[in-house]
């Protein structure tokens, strides 16, 4: 704290993203990121953009882009909103759209970033438990509130709803929005987007981060009814009016334009996934079902903690959270082939081999 802070930044707590340590030797599987590159498609897009024009502003309302995106969803540019990343479509989102009298909710197992936004703009949530196996209970949200944001499939549990249960709690709360957050969806979910047209009440918010291997370009983007992207782009020219930046949109552009290389390598790590499950699953782990490019795991006889410790005293880092319902469950993210194999050769190390 400063005497010359703003006296409200002392009660904050800030999002804690995960350790980039500045070792490379280190097999990172603590992130999320995609462990393929990006499309060469997208690199040389990005190496064609780094010209004379970047002296210019970029087009305020990426519209190329809003363009193809529109496109490959099959919904019109003007249920388009895009950012800069999707985490700052979603604190758009919160201030915009789930800000009212009535508590957000969403699930006590979530993103973490939710609470942290509520917190920055002083608005009252409701954090609704997931089920002793760790799933959301839609039903359970189906009571007063200002909004409801749940990601589908979770995090950091990777489990995943179905569409119709999704069509069930729009039904059940018209007055107010649903925000389905598919950071993971393209890794075995199963999407919203069909329901923006019958909906009026969703907006759905997707990101380049994940899928499409381009955390470090930061673009993300929302799907939902005219009413609710106006509200949005209301929000971001209050704070932004050039969050994309020139390289961005012609890389994020790219990407949608290269389908065979976003298929292949999605379906990559759907195979990945299912091979680390199995391995982890031979050595004692309880593995959550996983539609997400990460796994959530414990092992009975390990505490989550010393595990990772001891995973990153072997150069493999994942993600432990200190939430007291989920503080023996580890986060690991689906590597390549070779990083998958040493995270299963320093596990083997410390819990013993497959049916021991
Ligand atoms: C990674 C992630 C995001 C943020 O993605 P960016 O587009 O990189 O900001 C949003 N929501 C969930 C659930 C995520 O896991």
């Amino acid at each position: 704290m400063s005497r010359f802070w703003n006296p409200a930044l002392a009660k904050l707590a800030p999002y804690v993203p995960g350790e980039q340590p500045r070792l490379s030797k280190l097999i990172k599987l603590n992130t999320n990121e995609n462990p393929f590159g990006p499309s060469p498609h997208v690199v040389k897009a990005l190496q064609a953009a780094a010209n004379d024009s970047l002296r210019l502003y970029p087009d305020p309302h990426s519209h190329a882009l809003a363009q193809a995106i529109g496109a490959y969803h099959g919904v019109d540019t003007s249920e388009v909103f895009i950012g800069n990343g999707s985490d700052e479509v979603l604190a758009h989102v919160f201030l915009g759209l789930l800000k009212h009298e009535r508590p957000v909710l969403f699930p006590d197992i979530t993103y973490s970033f939710y609470p942290v936004y509520c917190g920055l703009y002083d608005m009252a949530y409701h954090e609704v438990p997931v089920s002793a196996g760790m799933e959301i209970r839609v039903e359970d949200y189906a009571q007063p509130c200002g909004g409801i944001i749940l990601p589908n499939p979770n995090a950091p549990t990777g489990i995943g709803l179905a569409s119709a249960q999704i069509e069930a709690l729009l039904v059940s709360q018209p007055d107010v929005v649903v925000v389905v957050d598919e950071a993971y969806v393209d890794f075995g979910g199963e999407s919203v987007v069909p329901l923006v047209a019958r909906y009026p009440n969703l907006l759905v918010v997707r990101t380049l981060s994940k899928s499409r291997s381009l955390a470090g370009l930061r673009v993300g983007y929302a799907i939902g009814h005219q009413d609710l992207i106006v509200g949005l782009e209301r929000v971001k020219n209050c704070f932004n009016s050039y969050p994309i930046d020139r390289l961005a949109q012609a890389g994020a552009l790219a990407s949608f334009e290269d389908e065979a290389y976003f298929q292949h390598t999605r379906q990559e790590v759907m195979r990945l996934r299912a091979g680390l499950v199995a391995s982890l699953e031979q050595r004692g782990f309880e593995v959550l079902p996983s539609q997400a490019n990460f796994i959530f795991a414990r092992h009975p006889r390990h505490d989550a903690a010393q595990l990772a410790a001891r995973l990153r005293e072997r150069s493999v880092i994942v993600r432990h959270f200190r939430h007291p319902r989920i503080d023996q469950f580890l986060r690991i993210s689906v590597g390549k082939e070779e990083e998958c194999a040493a995270l299963v050769t320093a596990l083997t190390d410390i819990v013993g081999p497959a049916g021991a």
